[in-house]
């Protein structure tokens, strides 16, 4: 029989995930606007090459079996991609929570995805 670990204080080691459970990503570098206080745009750190929709599936997919649980969609504006509805529905379909950080003036748009 074997000991179970212990801290330095005698007390069991704390419980750590091994992957985070939530993400934030810049789903694309595409914005409808241009605010004055924007860190986004004119910013030398940010590469402005949004990853096409097979791309992101495919990091969803290693994301749910990491088991990351929560993502955070950002940009840019999230509502200007076209793929926007497929990206989301693969997000659930690979067991995540999403939310969507926008200046919700493109989700009005009769060509953006419906939100449900
Ligand atoms: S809406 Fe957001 S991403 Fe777009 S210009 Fe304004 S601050 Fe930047």
């Amino acid at each position: 029989m074997t000991a179970s670990p212990t801290s330095e204080a005698g007390q069991p080691p704390p419980v750590v995930m091994r992957t985070p459970r939530k993400l934030d990503i810049d789903i694309t570098a595409r914005c409808n606007l241009r605010c004055r206080y924007c860190y986004f745009f004119n910013n030398p750190a940010v590469e402005y090459r949004d990853l096409p929709t097979d791309e992101w599936l495919k990091f969803f997919a290693e994301l749910g079996a990491l088991g990351v649980m929560d993502v955070t969609l950002a940009g840019g504006e999230p509502f200007i991609r076209e793929d926007l509805t497929t990206l989301l529905e693969d997000l659930v379909r690979n067991r995540m929570r999403f939310s969507k950080v926008s200046s919700a003036t493109e989700c009005v748009s009769p060509s953006s995805p419906t939100v449900r």
